[in-house]
């Protein structure tokens, strides 16, 4: 049986103080349970000291992006050994808001703010691969926009986001890689997409990785859901035969509502 995941993205959100506030909550409400991995992802100048506060505890950690180079000058990048070295076994790649692809337009958001998040599926195509290559688990976003789901392109854009991800990624490597489908219209909205057509399009990621690779090795692959995801709507959501998961951006910041979500796992 696929293991669940639930991973919390924390965003850009947690200062020393916050995080470790966070997590002192978090601790006492979560019970281990098998086959079930709990992650979190604090940004950057967190990862240390969360790393240190979860040492004798189930959950695990994760980055929130990396870059493909192993040092150099690379201002403001982080390299695969610098998240391992604080003890991250997760990272996240291509999330929408790196790929320049937001659900919640805030009021100043303009064309200067797109520019500063280039991920495209060639960049995110390289992250995932120095991932898989520096024994990190890569949690690989994908999802549509609302006016291309309007334009009735979203198995399309989503099988193609998962493809042009592996590029070159191994029948060997595959059953590490974790898939997030996050519908870019749920994201931060509290919209979230209906559990019987979230379900449909993990099944689309599915679909494509049994064509890339083969049926059996899909069925390997944990294929998480993101987008809103709540305590009330964890359950029927992870009650679905194609979600193994969830990627949880606002709720994770919240511990009672990340550890109910955990629960509902
Ligand atoms: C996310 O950013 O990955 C996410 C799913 O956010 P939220 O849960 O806040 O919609």
């Amino acid at each position: 049986m696929r293991p669940r995941i639930i991973a919390g993205n924390w965003k850009m959100n947690g200062t020393r103080i916050e995080s470790e506030a966070l997590i002192d909550s978090l601790r006492p409400l979560l019970n281990p349970v098998d086959n079930v991995h709990i992650v979190v992802c604090p940004p950057f100048t967190a990862l240390a000291r969360v790393s240190r506060l979860i040492q004798d505890t189930e959950i695990e950690l994760g980055g929130q992006d990396v870059f493909w180079k192993d040092k150099g000058a690379y201002t403001g990048f982080i390299s695969p050994a610098m998240l391992l070295e604080v003890g991250c076994s997760y990272v996240i790649v291509g999330h929408s808001e790196r790929r320049g692809r937001f659900g919640v337009p805030e009021p100043d958001f303009d064309a200067e703010i797109l520019k500063q998040f280039g991920d495209n599926d060639e960049s995110v195509n390289r992250k995932l691969k120095t991932a898989l290559a520096n024994d990190l688990r890569p949690i690989c976003c994908v999802g549509e926009t609302l006016t291309e789901r309007q334009a009735g392109n979203t198995d399309a854009i989503v099988a193609a986001q998962t493809q042009a991800a592996l590029l070159e990624v191994t029948p060997e490597q595959i059953a590490t890689v974790i898939f997030a489908y996050e519908p870019v219209w749920a994201i931060g909205t509290g919209e979230t997409c209906a559990s019987d057509e979230a379900d449909r399009v993990c099944g689309v990621i599915r679909q494509t990785l049994a064509k890339l690779y083969s049926p059996e090795h899909s069925e390997q692959v944990v294929i998480q859901y993101g987008g809103s995801v709540k305590p009330d709507n964890a359950r029927e959501l992870l009650a679905k035969p194609n979600i193994d998961g969830a990627l949880v951006g606002g709720a994770s910041l919240k511990a009672a509502d990340f550890a109910a979500i955990v629960a509902a796992a």
